[in-house]
């Protein structure tokens, strides 16, 4: 018998029914991801165990060669996954590398500009809420909500904004945005203020390292991720500078070029932000990352963009409103105001269909957060299970059951969802130890 079930049953029932839930819906939450066998392997290892304060060769612990070995492989990897020149995979998450990164490069009070979380930036990028709200000023640029260029981002607009904030940080990287980023106009604009250039790609890190998107290393003077969601690993966040990266001007950073960059920000990781590094996530973080390498991942990638954009145009084509009218990336945002629902009805009725989605705010809402008039989609994890573009339509088609029905289809559909999940098969129960 598996040792959590004999000694905490509680908890194993609760885990094994997650794996259920996991196993036979159709997880379509755009940040979430399936990790493989080998990277929940090594995130249940023993490596949990260890204390590993430092950097690889400069640690503050002994009995540290081999957990030594395991982040050497995963910094050695993101930088060629990435093109970097330097990366700190320590982060404990998205949130925790970016507070690094405000750690290293701002002062309370100093104006930051990013992307309102309204149109689909992170809590992280100024929220009120949130200590990046709290501890500076933060200001926003958002998508156009009418016009030839709704729903995207028009850069002549954040020009004027950046002229007139003049902030210390200009943040570019969002968790509901279905298109890309042109990270080199930022960068020229990011010049003409004197702000440093920081791109948060967490949503997007797998595609851009398979080549499908614009890179931003080239251009930004710091990058964080997660590596859990399009990048597929664990749990967790990264930093990065780019080889390429410019020098940038002495004025905006407290050094002045891309290696004391990366030790600035190393001391705002430890001792700035955390304590001990998790080196079990590390060590994941390199399965990972090793996985990323191969050249399947990029077939993976693409056939994740495909999928996504087969899902927009079968919603498009049911009379659904897709925000900027498609996707470039692994998600779409639905406007559900043309069929009258709310984001939290749509969420609620597919979560009966066992279709598992987020409400979202659109531009130019009129609902609360709490409510809202969207839904996004993501087609990263069901594309992990090798779902293909006609998986995807027939996705859209049980989606729109759901929604047209007021939910009373919810449960027909349901049988429908585990029928297409149980030719995709995902974990096998008893290979995780999980079987009852
Ligand atoms: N940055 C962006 C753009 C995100 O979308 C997210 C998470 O959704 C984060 C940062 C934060 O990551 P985490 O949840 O690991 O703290």
């Amino acid at each position: 018998m598996h040792a959590l079930q004999s000694q905490d049953p509680e908890v194993f029932q609760s885990v094994h029914r997650e794996v259920e839930r996991q196993n036979d819906g159709f997880e379509l939450i755009a940040s979430e991801n399936f990790v493989s066998p080998a990277v929940l392997q090594a995130l249940g290892s023993p490596l949990t165990n260890k204390y590993a304060e430092g950097l690889p060769g400069k640690r503050y612990y002994g009995g540290c060669e081999e957990v030594d070995v395991v982040e050497d492989l995963a910094r050695d990897r993101a930088k060629k996954l990435f093109g970097a020149d330097w990366v700190n995979v320590q982060p404990h998450s998205g949130a925790t590398a970016n507070q690094a990164i405000y750690l290293a490069f701002m002062d309370p009070g100093d104006k930051l500009l990013g992307l309102d979380l309204a149109h689909g930036g992170h809590l992280t990028h100024g929220s009120p809420v949130n200590f990046s709200g709290k501890l500076y000023e933060a200001h926003f640029y958002g998508v156009e909500e009418s016009g030839p260029l709704a729903g995207r981002i028009d850069m002549d607009h954040v020009r004027a904004k950046a002229k007139e904030v003049q902030p210390r940080m200009l943040s570019v990287g969002a968790s509901a945005y279905s298109r890309d980023f042109d990270y080199a106009a930022m960068r020229e604009i990011a010049d003409e203020v004197g702000a440093i250039l920081w791109v948060d790609m967490a949503h997007t890190a797998g595609l851009i390292a398979a080549g499908l998107l614009n890179d931003p290393l080239p251009h930004a003077h710091v990058v964080s991720t997660t590596t859990h969601k399009t990048l597929r690993g664990p749990r967790g966040g990264m930093l990065l500078v780019g080889k390429d990266a410019p020098s940038p001007s002495g004025a905006t950073f407290r050094n002045g070029n891309a290696k004391s960059t990366g030790q600035d920000l190393d001391s705002a990781v430890f001792p700035g932000t955390i304590g001990g590094p998790l080196m079990h996530v590390i060590a994941s973080k390199a399965v990972a990352f090793g996985e990323a390498l191969k050249p399947e991942f990029t077939a993976y990638q693409q056939q994740t963009i495909a999928n996504a954009q087969a899902m927009a145009e079968a919603l498009l084509e049911r009379g659904y409103g897709v925000v900027s009218g498609g996707t470039d990336n692994h998600l779409c945002l639905i406007d559900l105001r043309a069929k009258g629902v709310t984001g939290k009805d749509a969420e609620a009725w597919l979560g009966e269909a066992d279709i598992t989605v987020n409400k979202n705010m659109v531009p130019g809402d009129p609902e609360s957060p709490f409510v809202t008039s969207g839904i996004r989609l993501g087609a990263p994890a069901m594309t992990t299970r090798g779902f293909d573009a006609d998986d995807f339509r027939r996705v859209a088609d049980l989606i729109d059951r759901v929604i047209a029905s007021g939910g009373t289809e919810a449960e027909a559909v349901r049988g429908e969802v585990h029928a297409m999940t149980a030719e995709h098969p995902l974990y096998d129960i008893a290979d995780l130890g999980l079987a009852p």
